[in-house]
């Protein structure tokens, strides 16, 4: 694909469309081995674009489903689909049994072959199948999941765990990665990245909150301008700002997020009784232990690098979600991720 070029959604078409397959619970490894990078990479963006996501629970759905494969494949089989079998639910009985292959073939008078049948059903795992008994079957056309929806949420990126980012960036690359060029264009002094990678690794133990850290640093957390770039909204202003929206704009410049910066800080100094000071940039490069005093207890480090990390990815899923940033729901939560790192006020 070109770069500016719309995409081919035809493409997407073995797997249901791009909007339906965005509404599966799939994981783009086991779509397909040879799917092409371009398109694995777009399909991680949107996926990131949609977590957290109330749209629908698409664990129900029986195609592309991550958690309903065979040989390790997700499944998609398109006359199945056509004739209207979405769900898991579709397979079931009353009593909460999988339909006999004869009771199937006439519930949607269609002949499907016996090993097609039992492949599809023993893929299905128990729990998947609980699940399916107890929740509504999720109306799947009533909730367009289209691009407009995905507006407000962001991103792009191979889906790398951070501890294949923790192997690649601190044992074995020693070439600079594109990111950080862009960061040290910002800022010049910034020259010890790797220990910025490892700081993730050692403020928290959440994976998740890793993942958004090493995300940030690289740069490939979508903020509108890439939508943009994408051709997936018309234009590119913040939705909580009348800035354009960027990477900097997101963590460094946009009004909110500097307002936030600061409220937060005033709490965690007024609770401990410290008067940290943190430029925004240490926050963006995680290199916020550089100015923490060296006299901070380690719990209070602890705390506040967590609440650094943490109010990083609050703030971006704000913005997704267009509502402005809530210091005491951001408390709450944080007092959550404290209690689960066993750092708890
Ligand atoms: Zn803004």
């Amino acid at each position: 694909m070109m770069p500016g070029k719309p995409f081919q959604t035809i493409f997407f078409n073995k797997y249901g469309g791009l909007a339906f397959l965005l509404k599966c619970n799939f994981d783009s490894a086991k779509l397909d081995k040879n799917l092409p990078l371009f398109y694995r990479e777009l399909l991680d963006y949107f996926q990131e674009l949609t977590n957290n996501s109330q749209y629908i629970t698409n664990d129900l759905i029986l195609w592309n489903n991550k958690n309903i494969t065979v040989d390790k494949k997700s499944l998609f089989w398109k006359s199945w689909f056509d004739r209207g079998i979405y769900f898991i639910g579709d397979l079931l009985n009353s009593a909460g049994k999988f339909l006999t292959l004869d009771e199937f073939q006439k519930k949607f008078d269609f002949k499907v072959s016996y090993l097609n049948y039992f492949q599809l059903i023993a893929a299905i795992p128990q729990e998947l199948k609980r699940k399916a008994l107890v929740s509504p079957t999720p109306d799947l056309f009533s909730i367009p999941l289209e691009f407009q929806q995905l507006n407000d949420r962001t991103l792009l990126l191979p889906k790398m765990r951070c501890k294949h980012y923790y192997k690649m960036f601190i044992e074995k690359n020693n070439t600079e990665p594109t990111a950080i060029k862009s960061w040290k264009k910002l800022f010049p002094y910034f020259t010890d990245w790797k220990r910025s990678f490892k700081e993730i690794y050692e403020s928290s133990r959440d994976n998740k909150l890793r993942q958004f850290s090493f995300k940030v640093l690289h740069r490939i957390i979508p903020t509108r301008k890439e939508l943009k770039k994408y051709k997936l909204v018309t234009d590119d202003i913040c939705s909580l700002c009348p800035h354009s929206d960027s990477i900097e704009n997101t963590f460094l410049h946009c009004t909110e997020t500097v307002n936030f910066y600061m409220k937060t800080l005033s709490w965690f100094n007024n609770y401990h009784n410290t008067r940290i000071h943190l430029p925004h940039e240490h926050i963006v490069l995680n290199t916020f232990k550089d100015v923490f005093p060296p006299k901070l207890s380690n719990p209070l480090k602890h705390r506040l690098c967590l609440l650094i990390l943490f109010q990083t990815k609050y703030l971006y899923t704000c913005k997704n979600l267009s509502k402005r940033p809530d210091l005491e729901e951001f408390l709450s939560k944080l007092h959550q991720q404290y209690r689960i790192e066993n750092c708890g006020l």
